[in-house]
C-alpha cells in the first residue's frame, strides 16, 4: 500500500510499504477513508522525538473495515468505523474504570496516514456508524472523533469543568479548539481562549469562547486574572505540552481550581510548591477515546457539535509532506488527508 513514512526530522515521504496484516484473531484491517495530521506528529517532525527511519506515521483515521480476525464478533467487513487512536478491549479493569488509554490490551494506530491501518481489539476499539456519503463536513467531524475531539474533551473532564464555571483554554491548536467545544458542552459560562492568531480566535468564538486573550506568559496570566476579578479560573485546559503552557495554565487557575493537561509533555517542570500553596489539582494524560466516543458520536450525528471545522486544509494523501509543512509553519490548524 501507499503510506506516509518519516525518515528524519522534516523528512516525510509518501511511499510503498507492505500492507498491514491481521496479526491477532482480534485484529481488523481498515481501509482508510480519511486520515489527518496530529499536533503530536509535529514532535518527531521537528526532531524532538526519536525516529525509526522509514516508520509509518499517523494515528487518526476513519474508514471501512476490510477484513476481521477469527475472534472478532461485532465488527464486520464493510462497516464504516471511527478508529480511536488508542485501541482497547473495552472490558478489562482499566477500561471499566474509564481509563481505556491504559487498557491491558492497549494498542495504537500506526498507519492512519495511509491506505490501510491495522486495529487491535477491533470489537472493543471500533465504533460503527453510517458512512457519511458525500457529506465532507460530517466526514471531517467523524474523523475528529478519532483523537482531537476526545482529547479536548478529556482536558475539560480532567480539569473538572462544570456548569457555571469559568474555563480557560491554553493552546489554540486543534485540541485547544476542541477543548473550547468541550467546555461549552459541559456548561462553562465563561470560556477564555488564549490565542494570538486571528482565524483561530474566530473559530474559538464560533465554538463557544466568550473571551479571547492574545497576550502570553505573565502578561497573559495578568489579563486572565483581570477578566476574573483577580480570582482566576475554576478549570484550565492545558492543550500544548510545553513548560510555558503549563506555567500559564497553573498561573491562571484559581485557588482550589483544576488543570487538565492533554498536551504531550515536553520539558515540563511542575511547581509543586505552587500547587500545594494554592490547592490546585492537576490531572490528565492520554485521552481514553473509546470511553467518550458514544456520547461525542451522538453529538456529532445530531449536529450539536462540529469539531470537523478544525480542518482548514484538505489534501490528497500523496501530498502529505505539504500538509506537515503547513502545520509546522502554522499556516494550517489541522490537515485532512484523503487517499
Ligand atoms: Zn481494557
Amino acid at each position: 500500500m501507499h503510506a506516509t513514512t518519516i525518515h528524519a526530522a522534516g523528512d516525510i515521504r509518501f511511499e510503498e510499504v507492505p500492507d498491514p496484516q491481521l496479526k491477532r484473531p482480534t485484529d481488523a484491517i481498515v481501509k482508510v477513508t480519511a486520515g489527518c495530521i496530529c499536533g503530536s506528529d509535529l514532535w518527531p517532525y521537528r526532531g524532538e522525538n526519536r525516529i525509526r527511519p522509514g516508520a509509518t506515521i499517523g494515528h487518526e483515521c476513519v474508514g471501512v473495515v476490510e477484513e476481521v480476525g477469527s475472534e472478532v464478533r461485532d465488527i464486520r467487513a464493510g462497516d464504516f468505523v471511527v478508529v480511536p487512536f488508542c485501541h482497547c478491549d473495552n472490558t478489562c479493569a482499566h477500561c471499566r474504570a474509564g481509563v481505556h488509554s491504559a487498557c491491558v490490551n492497549l494498542g495504537g494506530t500506526t498507519s492512519g496516514q495511509a491506505e490501510y491501518a491495522r486495529v487491535g481489539q477491533a470489537d472493543g476499539s471500533l465504533v460503527r456508524t453510517e458512512a457519511p456519503a458525500d457529506d465532507d463536513a460530517l466526514l471531517a467531524s467523524l474523523l475528529a472523533l478519532s483523537d482531537v475531539m476526545p482529547t479536548g474533551w478529556h482536558a475539560a473532564v480532567a480539569a473538572g469543568v462544570k456548569p457555571g464555571d469559568t474555563a480557560v483554554v491554553v493552546g489554540d491548536g486543534a485540541v485547544g479548539l476542541c477543548g473550547v467545544i468541550a467546555a461549552s458542552m459541559l456548561g462553562a459560562e465563561r470560556i477564555i481562549a488564549m490565542s494570538r492568531h486571528e482565524p483561530r480566535q474566530e473559530l474559538a468564538r464560533a465554538f463557544g469562547a466568550t473571551h479571547v486573550v492574545a497576550a502570553r506568559g505573565e502578561e497573559g496570566v495578568a489579563e486572565v486574572r483581570e477578566l476574573t476579578d483577580g480570582i482566576g479560573a475554576d478549570a484550565v485546559l492545558e492543550c500544548v505540552g510545553t513548560n510555558d503552557a503549563m506555567t500559564t495554565a497553573i498561573g491562571v487557575a484559581r485557588p482550589g481550581g483544576g488543570v487538565g493537561f492533554v498536551g504531550v509533555p515536553h520539558g515540563i517542570e511542575l511547581p509543586v510548591r505552587t500547587l500545594f500553596e494554592r490547592n490546585i489539582g492537576l490531572r490528565g494524560g492520554i485521552a481514553p477515546v473509546r470511553r467518550y466516543l458514544p456520547e461525542l458520536l451522538t453529538a456529532v450525528q445530531e449536529r450539536r457539535i462540529e469539531p470537523g471545522r478544525v480542518f482548514d486544509l484538505a489534501l490528497p494523501l500523496a501530498e502529505v509532506a505539504d500538509g506537515y509543512r503547513a502545520m509546522d509553519e502554522r499556516r494550517a490548524i489541522k490537515v485532512l488527508l484523503r487517499p
